[in-house]
């Protein structure tokens, strides 16, 4: 079959590779319909590895269609189409039992540690897959692992209706936030920043209530200014940048929380008397749980327009470098790139 396959910084490549083995015990065999492809993909092929090994089939969000099932496979049948989760947990550690897969002694990704789904075929657990309904298309079931990302993270600062909620970066992962913080908004504002104009009318479209061009401007006062001087209940840091960590929680209101998305290259300076004289809550979120955040991206994805709003270009697996990767790595790229392998 044809796959994606990581071999060093700027190296990766369309090969022909062993269709994978019958499956293993709980597992599947899909037919990939469409992967996406997001920021986490376009490092690895810019300067990798740094989450992946050199050799692994590339892909961590995807849809397919079951070819196999291998023993002990009661949920699902040959001919299903299903999303698959990312994230591959134990199912024993501490973590796992306390339903904090995500947190697994053993966490493997797809598509990073373990081959994953930008190829012609790709083997998942059976017990991360999840039926997609059909009023949810291929290149809308693609985006399925991103958003659970996002709905991962939100349901970290367990937002309330009514909460205003402010997102520092409204690129991958942030549009996604907005939508659903939109979805669950409940009478609460929904404010976006981001240095791009283009991304902030994507923010829009999603629902966002206000949008603010942070070019030339300072992160800590715009949160202010957009909230009346008080600051937000929820602001969530989801760009990166070395400013951010400090300007979400002074842009944080008494009480609030203060949730980090966006990783960063190096050690950031906080406030932290200002953070504890206000009770402001630090939360961090990472990854998703596939048996929550799976399920309930999938009723997003099918009850609105989000994918068709953040969709970009579809392209061919034999154009994922260079229709693909560079210009994501580039920052050159509007909308979430998929792939049709
Ligand atoms: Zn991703
Ligand atoms: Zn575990």
């Amino acid at each position: 079959m044809r796959a994606a396959v990581f071999r060093g910084p700027r190296d990766v490549r369309i090969e022909n590779v062993d269709d994978p083995e019958a499956p293993a015990d709980g597992e599947v065999v899909l037919e990939v319909l469409r992967a996406a492809i997001c920021g986490t993909d376009a490092s690895e092929w810019d300067h990798g590895p740094v989450l992946s090994r050199p050799g692994v089939v590339l892909g961590h969000e995807f849809v397919g269609r079951v070819a196999a099932v291998g023993e002990r496979v009661i949920s699902l049948g040959v001919g299903d189409r299903v999303v698959s989760g990312a994230g591959i947990s134990c199912g024993h550690c501490r973590w796992c039992v306390g339903g904090r897969t995500n947190l697994c002694t053993e966490y493997r990704t797809l598509g990073l540690q373990v081959d994953g789904g930008l190829a012609e075929y790709a083997t998942s657990p059976a017990s991360i897959c999840r039926l997609v309904p059909d009023t949810c298309d291929d290149d809308a079931a693609a985006m399925t692992q991103p958003l659970a990302v996002a709905l991962h993270a939100l349901s970290r600062v367990a937002q309330q209706p009514g909460d205003d909620v402010a997102v520092i970066g409204a690129g991958g992962i942030g549009s996604f936030i907005v939508a659903g913080a939109v979805s669950r908004a409940g009478g609460g504002r929904v404010v976006a920043i981001d240095l791009d104009e283009d991304r902030l009318a994507t923010a829009r479209a999603l629902g966002a209530d206000q949008t603010a061009d942070a070019r030339g401007r300072a992160l800590d006062e715009l949160l202010l200014e957009l909230s009346d001087g008080v600051g937000f209940d929820v602001v969530v840091e989801a760009s990166g940048a070395p400013d951010a960590p400090a300007a979400a929680i002074a842009g944080t209101r008494r009480g609030g929380r203060a949730l980090f998305v966006g990783l960063h290259n190096g050690p950031r300076e906080l406030d932290l008397t200002r953070t504890i004289l206000r009770e402001v809550d630090i939360v961090t979120t990472v990854a998703h749980v596939c048996d929550t955040d799976i399920p309930a991206a999938l009723e997003l994805l099918a009850a609105t327009n989000v994918a068709a709003i953040t969709i970009g270009p579809r392209i061919a697996l034999d154009a994922l470098v260079d229709d693909g990767l560079r210009p994501l790595a580039e920052r050159r790229a509007t909308g979430k790139i998929v792939v049709a392998p």
